[in-house]
C-alpha cells in the first residue's frame, strides 16, 4: 500500500487469478523506488493483487501476468471479471501490460485455440500464435535489444546498457499486425483455429483524450540469421527478420516473455513511467 497511510497517487493492480503475479508485484515495488530516485516529485504508488471487480475498479493501471491463458480466462469468467476487464482495457482505456499469457488475453485474435475454450479480453489489434516455440521443454532464454528502454522522452531507463535477458516459456509471438477496425476483427473470425475478442466501443469521454493509433512493434527476437557466425549462410537467411515479441497500441502493451522472472526491473521502470505520464494526462501515444 501507499506509504504513511496516505492516499495513493497511482494504484497499479496485478491480476491475481492465476500465474506469476507476486513476482510482478515485487518488481513493481523495486521499479517505483528507482523511478522515485530519478524524479524530484515523489509519488505515492500502491500495488495491489486484483481478484474482484471492486479491486479492479480501484486501479489506474493493470498487469496481466504469465501463466495459462485458457485457465486465466476461465477463472476470470467464473469470478465475473471478464467483462470488467474488457471495460478497463477497451472502454476506459487504462494502461494495461500483458506478459506471455497476458499478451494472449490482450490480443484481438489468437491462434491454436479451441473454439469455446478461450475468451479474449482484446485491446491490441494483433493475432498471436500461442505456444509458438513449442512445449515447456522448448523454453529458452535470449538476449534482447529493446530500443524503447533508451528512448523514453529523453530519460534513459537503461543505465546498464546491457541486453535484456528474456525468458520465453511456451511463449506466444505476434504473428500478424491487424488493421484497426471499430468492431470485432471479423476477418480473423474466419481463420481456422482462431478466436477473436468481442468489440467494445471506447468511452465517449475517454475518446476525447485517447488517440487509438496503429500497433507499434516494440521488440523483435532476431531470427536464426542474427545468431550465425557464418556470413555466407547469414546473408541467405537475412530475409528472416525475426519474431515480434513486444507491441504497444495506445494504452495496451504486451510482451511474449517474462520480465518478472529475471529480477531485472528495467521494463517495469519504463512502464511505470508510461503509466505516470498517462494518468497525469501528459502523453497518449
Ligand atoms: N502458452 C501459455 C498460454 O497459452 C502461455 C505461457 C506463459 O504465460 N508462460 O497461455
Amino acid at each position: 500500500m501507499a506509504s504513511g497511510g496516505q492516499k495513493a497517487d497511482v494504484t497499479v493492480g496485478v491480476l491475481a487469478l492465476q500465474g506469476a503475479f507476486s513476482e510482478h508485484v515485487q518488481l513493481l515495488r523495486q521499479a517505483a523506488q528507482i523511478l522515485d530516485s530519478k524524479d524530484a516529485v515523489k509519488r505515492h504508488w500502491a500495488f495491489l493483487e486484483v481478484r474482484t471487480p471492486a479491486e479492479l475498479a480501484s486501479c489506474d493501471a493493470l498487469i496481466i501476468p504469465g501463466g495459462e491463458s485458457t485457465t486465466m480466462s476461465l477463472v476470470a469468467q467464473r469470478s465475473q471479471m471478464l467483462e470488467p476487464l474488457r471495460d478497463f482495457v477497451k472502454v476506459l482505456r487504462k494502461p494495461t501490460w500483458g506478459t506471455c499469457a497476458g499478451l494472449i488475453l490482450l490480443a484481438e485474435s489468437a491462434n491454436r485455440t479451441k473454439q469455446g475454450g478461450q475468451e479474449l479480453i482484446g485491446g491490441l489489434d494483433v493475432r498471436v500464435n500461442r505456444n509458438h516455440f513449442g512445449r515447456q521443454i522448448e523454453s529458452f532464454q535470449a538476449n534482447l535489444d529493446l530500443p524503447f528502454l533508451k528512448q523514453a522522452d529523453g530519460k534513459d531507463f537503461d543505465t546498464t546498457q546491457q541486453p535484456f535477458r528474456a525468458i520465453f516459456i511456451r511463449a506466444p509471438i505476434v504473428e500478424k499486425l491487424l488493421p484497426r477496425v471499430a468492431g470485432p476483427q471479423e476477418g480473423e473470425a474466419k481463420v481456422e483455429g482462431t478466436v477473436v475478442a468481442p468489440s467494445r466501443p471506447i468511452d465517449e469521454q475517454v475518446a476525447k483524450s485517447v488517440k487509438l493509433g496503429d500497433v507499434e512493434v516494440m521488440g523483435i527476437l532476431p531470427g536464426r540469421s542474427a545468431a550465425l557466425k557464418d556470413d555466407a549462410t547469414k546473408e541467405k537467411l537475412d530475409a528472416e527478420a525475426g519474431d515480434i515479441i513486444a507491441v504497444r497500441q495506445a494504452n495496451v502493451f504486451g510482451t511474449s516473455f517474462h520480465p518478472e522472472l529475471t529480477g531485472d526491473p528495467r521494463i517495469h521502470v519504463w512502464w511505470l513511467e508510461q503509466v505516470r505520464q498517462w494518468t497525469e494526462g501528459a502523453v497518449h501515444p
